[in-house]
């Protein structure tokens, strides 16, 4: 079984409201996401995380762009970690599951089926991509170092896992009592190796309100 976990349980803190509901070309930013996966044969079923307030939101667009995968509507949590802790507790102990930003509409489809195939012989595999400029690390204004670029990878979404493997590192991670940015980052403290495939550079992860002008243009 290949499930698709969709987060959209963000409040927007820092776009000014919730930018997976926001309308670009007429169609919310989610939809993008939601008709990827729901169109691709290997996925079996799609788990949605919202906030309270917008399921009924989910429900009538899930009837109107015809969704039919979709099998449940989860309330998130206060971080991006939460939400995904309450996806995972109704989901199965076997099978694989593709944990993704509704964020990142212009995902190309051709992730979920290397994602798949990599994750069933890896356990865990995550698209990544290569940083163009230099990253130093900065700390009260002064320049504590450069980092070597060769070693320094975005990493997006959607990430895949073995439900066996994540579920072990989500509960390890509130054990300790652990939050990462991405889910992979809980994955690495199991000891676990993660497979890396190719991301792309349209896979952008909507932040602010100009994001979705570079997104219009893509498009
Ligand atoms: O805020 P950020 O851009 O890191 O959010 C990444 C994704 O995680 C978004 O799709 C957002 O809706 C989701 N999220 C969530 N629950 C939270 C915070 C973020 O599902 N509490």
């Amino acid at each position: 079984m290949n499930i698709a976990v969709i987060l959209a349980a963000g409040k927007g803190k820092r776009f000014g409201q919730a930018k997976q509901f926001v309308l670009i070309k007429d169609k919310p930013v989610i939809i993008y996401s939601l008709e990827k996966f729901n169109q691709s044969e290997l996925i079996d079923r799609i788990v949605v995380v919202t906030t309270k307030n917008k399921v009924a939101h989910v429900q009538q667009l899930i009837k109107t762009y015809h969704l039919s995968k979709i099998t449940d509507i989860i309330v998130g949590g206060k971080e991006r970690q939460d939400s995904i802790f309450n996806a995972l507790k109704i989901l199965p102990d076997t099978g694989y599951v593709a944990i993704h930003d509704s964020a990142r509409p212009l995902f190309n489809p051709d992730l979920i089926a290397q994602g798949f195939k990599q994750v069933k012989k890896h356990q865990a595999c995550i698209p990544v991509l290569p940083v163009a400029d230099t990253i130093k690390q900065v700390k009260l204004n002064k320049i504590v170092q450069t980092l070597d670029r060769a070693d320094l990878y975005y990493a997006q979404t959607p990430q895949f896992f073995s439900l066996k493997l994540i579920k072990k590192a989500y509960h390890k991670a509130y054990q300790e009592k652990y939050y990462a940015t991405d889910d992979a980052g809980l994955v690495e403290r199991t000891r676990q190796k993660i497979y890396a495939i190719t991301g792309h550079k349209q896979n952008i992860k909507i932040t602010e309100p100009s994001d979705l002008d570079l997104i219009e243009n893509y498009l």
